[in-house]
């Protein structure tokens, strides 16, 4: 039997913290647990799963579904596109077998490309390469979950472009099926007619599932995120602030804000671990935000101080409690706490997303 080459292209970046990051890890397990049950997939599916941030890597090499275990998916900062797509076509090179005049090689290999966000790195050299050599020969699905990733960079290449609005763990269940679906139509569709798409109706996943529309307007909202650690444990943490929708409907006094100022509500703070650094982008240029554009706090999620947004001389960011004296678990400083009473706020760094 011809091998169906599966690759996941999946954005870890840390705008997915929280709820979106479980999801999509639950999702990846459920969506192997599936298709074993499936006895034509099981057959001719082979999964390979590949992260990205500020960096890529593969976290499972193209395996069959019987030896397919589903991996524990990093975080990180930055959202590489181009960096994921190069090191896709070293995977297809490396992995998917081609046909030659005397046997047959794979199937097409099937992208899914899930990403909640747009691209920070430089792209266009690469999607110039993928449409010269790799277009033709494979299936690319490209997933925007979210109204803020920004698909329409895939615009020359994607043979299809979802987003996927759902907002409940139920929603992404349903989301998880259709995926478990499309797969297993094209295992299907192959056998019969190998020229087949075999991507599975719209209809059958429901509402938050939808076509992305390359003429509409992208909006490029986004979330702002930021790397603390503890100064008890020293573990790292990320403090997630959500851009809100308008200034009117959260009832705030206007008069304080600037024109165009973006504002931000703080959404929660996860422990991370340690490979977060080497999973994120390596130049250290990243964007400033002023603290008051800053609405709301939250306390560290290891030693329950109740500030987790301490800042540092040396710019970086720390739990604290009401007390005047701290230590600084990146420099290692001692620092006598002030709270900022400064009516222009203070910059202070975010990560890329
Ligand atoms: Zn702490
Ligand atoms: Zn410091």
């Amino acid at each position: 039997m011809r091998r169906l080459p599966v690759f996941l292209v999946l954005d870890v970046s840390d705008s997915m913290i929280g709820e979106p990051h479980r999801y999509l890890e639950a999702g990846v397990a459920e969506l192997t647990k599936k298709l074993r049950q499936d006895p034509q997939a099981l057959e001719s599916v082979f999964l390979s799963i590949i992260a990205f941030a500020g960096q890529v890597k593969t976290l499972v090499p193209l395996i069959d579904l019987p030896t397919f275990y589903p991996p524990k998916l990093p975080i990180g900062s930055g959202t590489s596109f181009g960096a994921a797509l190069e090191h896709l076509m070293l995977e297809i090179d490396k992995n998917v077998v081609k046909s030659t005049p005397t046997s047959k090689g794979d199937w097409k290999p099937v992208i899914y490309f899930l990403t909640d966000g747009k691209p920070t790195d430089k792209y266009q050299q690469t999607l110039t390469k993928w449409q010269q050599h790799y277009a033709k020969r494979c299936h690319f699905i490209a997933i925007g979950l979210g109204q803020y990733a920004d698909l329409a960079v895939f615009s020359n290449i994607a043979n299809d472009s979802f987003v996927y609005n759902g907002e409940q763990e139920t929603d992404f269940a349903r989301f998880i099926q259709w995926m478990t679906m499309s797969v297993k139509s094209q295992s299907v569709a192959l056998d019969k007619n190998p020229s087949s798409s075999g991507c599975v109706s719209l209809e059958k996943a429901g509402g938050f599932l939808e076509q992305f529309d390359f003429n509409g307007t992208y909006s490029d909202n986004d979330c702002a995120v930021f790397v603390g650690r503890c100064q008890k444990s020293i573990q790292p943490y990320l403090i997630k602030y959500d851009r809100l929708p308008t200034f009117m409907e959260m009832g705030l006094d206007l008069s304080k804000v600037e024109e165009g100022q973006k504002l931000f509500q703080v959404s929660g703070c996860y422990p991370i671990e340690e490979s977060y650094f080497d999973w994120s982008e390596k130049e250290n240029v990243n964007p400033m935000i002023n603290v008051k554009n800053l609405i709301g706090g939250v306390g560290c999620p290891y030693c329950g101080n109740p500030y987790a947004l301490g800042v540092c001389m040396c710019e970086n960011i720390f739990c604290v409690d009401d007390g005047v004296d701290a230590v600084c678990p990146w420099c290692d400083n001692s620092l006598q706490m002030q709270s900022n009473t400064n009516e222009a706020g203070f910059n202070i760094t975010r990560s890329k997303g």
